[in-house]
């Protein structure tokens, strides 16, 4: 414990009368001799003074009076008095000095334990004697005894692969003072291999070099090891998963999601630079949409079991390509996280919207099949009802088609169908349906369209035929189109229903000479308009 220079324990801090007593009785034998005679000069003379007073008070004008002779008793007497206080404080002074002192030892030694318990050591360097003092404790994690010549030479006990990494650190501040940190191994004299971490603060003086230092040694052994063992089980893990010919990410469950750990494969299928630091990893986005991304990771979470889904994703330069995933969870490194294999289904999915467009389309012109047409007029049906909104059906018949296969070839007759259809499709608005319903029968559903607006485009479908020059055998060769035009009457009458009313339309433009437009929308029958009338 240090002392500053008048004696008193600076740690010990007591009142000011007690420093007093400690200051006056200083000097502890003559203050004892000085004691004692005040005690017996008490003993001897305070009687009869004391009687003397006693008899003042009660017996006034006794006999026995108070005279000057008396006082030089008294103030004897108030002297040793004065005295035997002084040497009571003193004693009282003295035991709770020793009660501090005891309970300073007594944190001491609780410290010690602590530091013994947490494996720690202090040791301090005087750089202008050389010296270094290690607490016990500091030797008892280094493994050696205070005679110890390594003490002298602390690189002795560092470990040959670790000894050029320390001596930097400790080089770089004895250079610029302050603190610094290093783990690094040690063997002991029992040849059992310890790891250490040494921190230290260095104190420059004026002229900047070291003049003081102190520090800890920390036995870390257990903590690395077993951090060792958790980064060995790691690298075996990653050099499986690495093996793996299926590309696989591990997300943690975070804000942000980092990606903790992305395989060979996954390098390969999303161009990851081999190069990436891991912290550039950590922020890689490799879904299309953020939002997928948490949707897939929240499934995962919650689902107990593993999830599977199909997703769109980012790969290689941005293209995007589609994904079936499949997660789990899984504790990586200590962290919730998330195990997801991915494989790309961007063949498959061609393949299947492929066959999907070949299921709804007719392979002749390219646009929505029979039954395709009818499903996607139920839907925009339901949708026109529920909003209260018009919409017109076209039932088209090309005219004479039969002759056409018979005069031209049915080669010649494809190529007629097909330009009907795509000349029917550029005079019809993005969200308008058509299909081809039979051979050389087309039908159409106009959104938006009532009676009149069905009608217009009709009319103009009807025309625009008529003028397509077709050209084969330097003949010039043109076609008509017959059109029967039905359009929602009651809410709850069927698609069928109002199909089946353009059917009649068609049929009676058929009957009245082909090439017009016939409205067929009442119970009374088709209506045949000036306009419609064949040409
Ligand atoms: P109408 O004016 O009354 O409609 O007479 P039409 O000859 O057009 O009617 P019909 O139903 O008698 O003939 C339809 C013809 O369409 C018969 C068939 O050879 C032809 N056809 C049907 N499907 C195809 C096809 O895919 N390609 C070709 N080239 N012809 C087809
Ligand atoms: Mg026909
Ligand atoms: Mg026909």
């Amino acid at each position: 414990m240090p002392e500053n220079g008048s004696g008193v324990p600076k740690a010990v801090k007591l009142d000011k009368i007690d420093y007093l007593a400690h200051k006056i009785t200083k000097n502890n034998k003559s203050f004892s001799l000085l004691a004692a005679a005040g005690w017996l000069c008490l003993l001897v003379f305070s009687g009869p003074v004391l009687a003397e007073t006693i008899e003042i008070l009660y017996e006034q004008g006794g006999s026995g009076g108070f005279s000057s002779s008396d006082w030089p008793w008294v103030v004897f007497a108030l002297l040793a008095t004065f005295l035997v206080a002084l040497w009571v404080q003193r004693t009282q002074y003295q035991q709770r000095l020793q009660d501090k002192e005891e309970e300073l030892e007594r944190s001491h030694a609780r410290l010690r334990n602590a530091q013994r318990i947490a494996r720690i050591g202090s040791w301090t360097r005087d750089f202008e004697t050389g010296e270094t003092f290690w607490s016990k404790e500091a030797l008892s994690v280094l493994g050696i005894d205070a005679n110890d010549e390594a003490l002298k030479h602390y690189e002795t006990l560092i470990h040959q692969d670790d000894i050029d990494r320390v001596t930097e650190v400790i080089a770089t501040a004895y250079f610029q003072g302050g603190n610094y940190q290093c783990d690094h191994r040690v063997a002991n004299r029992s040849g059992q291999e310890k790891y250490i971490r040494l921190a230290g603060q260095v104190f420059l003086g004026d002229g900047s070099g070291p003049v003081h230092e102190t520090g800890t040694v920390q036995d870390i052994t257990d903590r690395k090891l077993a951090e060792l063992a958790l980064q060995r089980s790691e690298e075996r893990m990653r050099s499986i998963l690495d093996a793996a010919p299926y590309p696989i990410l591990i997300l943690e469950v975070a804000e942000e999601y980092p990606v903790l750990y992305a395989n060979r494969s996954a390098y390969q299928l999303f161009g990851i630079d081999p190069n990436i630091s891991s912290d550039e990893l950590k922020s890689r986005e490799f879904w299309s949409e953020g939002l997928s991304r948490s949707q897939f990771i929240d499934a995962v979470v919650s689902e107990n079991h593993v999830f599977e889904t199909e997703m769109v994703m980012k790969g290689r330069s941005s293209h995007t390509f589609w994904a079936s995933l499949t997660g789990s969870r899984l504790e990586f490194g200590g962290v919730e996280s998330v195990f997801i294999s991915v494989m790309d289904i961007t063949d498959r999915k061609r393949i299947q919207q492929e066959l999907e467009r070949l299921a709804t389309t007719d392979p002749l012109t390219g646009i929505y099949n029979r039954r395709s047409f009818f499903e996607s007029a139920h839907k925009e049906m339901r949708r026109a009802v529920r909003y209260s909104q018009p919409f017109a059906i076209l039932m088209m018949d090309i005219d004479n088609f039969k002759s056409v296969n018979d005069n031209y070839g049915h080669q010649f007759g494809d190529s007629v169908l097909r330009r009907y259809a795509d000349i029917v499709q550029s005079l019809l608005r993005e969200e308008d349906l058509m299909g081809r319903v039979g051979g050389e029968e087309f039908c159409a559903l106009l959104v938006f369209s009532a009676e009149q607006g069905g009608y217009v485009v009709a009319e103009r479908i009807r025309k625009r035929w008529m003028d397509e020059v077709f050209e084969l055998n330097e003949q010039q060769l043109s076609f008509s189109v017959s059109i029967g035009v039905s359009t929602l009457v009651d809410d709850s009458e069927s698609i069928e229903d109002i199909i089946e009313r353009a059917d009649v339309g068609l049929y009676t433009a058929k009957r009245s000479g082909r090439n017009c437009v016939i409205v067929h929308n009442g119970e009374v029958g088709p209506r045949l308009t000036e306009k419609n009338k064949v040409k």
